[in-house]
C-alpha cells in the first residue's frame, strides 16, 4: 500500500463536525467531480470518480446523508495498465441541484451547469472547515510520495483559477505551496519535509504524520552516518596515497644508491615508513625512540621527498650539468670522492 493510500485511508475514516463535512464534500466534488451527460436519456449527472475505495465510500455516505437521493455506483478497470479500480458515483443533477447550489459547487450560466472553481468564503469561514476543505482536496486529487524517497506532495487541479484558490487556502496555514502546469492540469505542490509534515497535521492525518516523522528521523540518521563514513574513508585514502608516494621516493633513493647519503634521522624515519606503510604520521611518530610529533615526522618525510625530487630533476638534465651533485640534507655540498 502506497503512503498516499494510507493517508487517504486515515482521512476518509475521520469523523469531522457537520460544518466540516460539507466543506470536505464540496472540495472532493470540485476536485474529482464533473458534470456530464450519461446514458441514452440525455440526462445530466454529477459524476465523482476516484481510484480510492474509502474515498468513494466517504462521498457516497456524505451525499446520501445530505441529499437522500439515488446514487449510481460503478466500478471499472479504466486502463489495462492500471491495477487500481476506478469507482464512479453518479447522481442526476436535477435531484441535487439545490444542495450543490447551497454549497456553491455549481453555477448556472445560460441553462448550462458548471462546476465552480473558486472557493466560497462561507464554506471555509471557520478554521476547522478550512482544514476539512484541504482534506477533501487531498482525497479528491492529492498524493504524497513515499517519504523514504524525496519529499513531494501535490494536488491535481483542472484550471489555474482552481489551483490559485487551493494554493492560497493551503498557504493561509503558513505553508509555501506553489503551482506548476503539467499537460492540461495545474498542480499545487509542496516540496520540503517540514511542509509536508505540517500538511498532514492540518488535514488531520496524525497516524500518517507519526510514520512520516519516523522515516524522516531514520533517513536523517542514515545520511549523517554515511557522511561520517565517507569522510573517514576519504581521510584513509589520503593517508594511504601519501604513504605510497613517500615509499616510492625512498625506494628511488635506494635504487640509485643515494639512500646512505641521507642523515641518520632521515634514514631512521624512512626505514620505519617502509616497514609500516599503513600507519598515519602520528602513529609513525609514536613508534620512534624517542617519540616524535606528527609535524616532526611530516618534516622529515618531506625532506626525503625534496632530496629525491632534486636528484630526479638533475638526472633528467643534459649530460654536461650532471656532474654537479645536489646539496646533502645537512646543507653541505657533497662531492663524489675521486
Ligand atoms: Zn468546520
Amino acid at each position: 500500500m502506497s503512503f498516499s493510500y494510507e493517508v487517504k485511508n486515515e482521512l476518509s475514516r475521520l469523523t469531522p463536525e457537520l460544518c466540516c463535512q460539507k466543506a470536505e464534500l464540496a472540495s472532493i466534488i470540485r476536485m474529482a467531480g464533473s458534470i456530464r451527460i450519461i446514458g441514452g436519456h440525455q440526462k445530466t449527472y454529477l459524476q465523482v470518480q476516484t481510484e480510492h475505495a474509502s474515498t468513494a465510500r466517504r462521498v457516497y455516505k456524505l451525499l446520501k446523508k445530505f441529499t437522500k437521493c439515488q446514487i449510481d455506483i460503478s466500478i471499472s478497470k479504466n486502463n489495462f495498465l492500471k491495477a487500481n479500480s476506478l469507482y464512479s458515483l453518479a447522481v442526476e443533477i436535477d435531484n441535487i441541484k439545490d444542495f450543490l447550489f447551497e454549497l456553491d459547487i455549481i453555477s448556472e450560466d445560460k441553462k448550462k451547469i458548471n462546476l465552480c472553481v473558486d472557493i466560497d468564503d462561507k464554506l471555509v469561514s471557520k478554521r476547522c472547515c478550512k482544514r476539512a476543505y484541504i482534506r477533501g482536496a487531498f482525497l479528491g486529487s492529492g498524493s504524497i510520495s513515499d517519504p523514504k524517497g524525496s519529499y513531494h506532495a501535490e494536488f491535481v487541479t483542472t484550471g489555474r483559477k482552481q489551483a490559485v484558490a487551493l494554493s492560497s487556502l493551503i498557504n493561509s496555514f503558513g505553508l509555501k505551496s506553489k503551482i506548476v502546469k503539467r499537460k492540461d492540469n495545474h498542480i499545487v505542490y509542496l516540496k520540503e519535509g517540514d511542509q509536508i509534515a505540517d500538511l498532514l497535521g492540518i488535514m488531520g492525518a496524525h497516524k500518517a504524520l507519526l510514520k512520516f516523522e519516523d522515516i524522516r528521523v531514520l533517513k536523517h540518521m542514515r545520511n549523517s552516518v554515511n557522511r561520517t563514513v565517507n569522510c573517514e574513508t576519504a581521510n584513509l585514502n589520503k593517508t594511504i596515497s601519501t604513504s605510497i608516494r613517500q615509499v616510492n621516493y625512498i625506494n628511488y633513493l635506494k635504487e640509485n644508491d643515494r639512500f646512505d647519503d641521507l642523515p641518520e634521522n632521515l634514514k631512521y624515519t624512512a626505514n620505519l615508513r617502509i616497514d609500516y606503510p599503513d600507519l598515519s604520521l602520528k602513529e609513525l611518530g609514536q613508534l620512534m625512540d624517542p617519540t616524535l610529533g606528527k609535524s616532526g615526522v611530516s618534516y622529515r618525510l618531506k625532506k626525503i621527498e625534496e632530496i629525491a625530487k632534486k636528484i630526479q630533476s638533475i638526472k633528467s638534465l643534459p649530460e654536461a650539468k650532471k656532474n654537479e651533485k645536489p646539496e646533502k640534507a645537512d646543507g653541505k655540498k657533497h662531492y663524489k670522492k675521486t
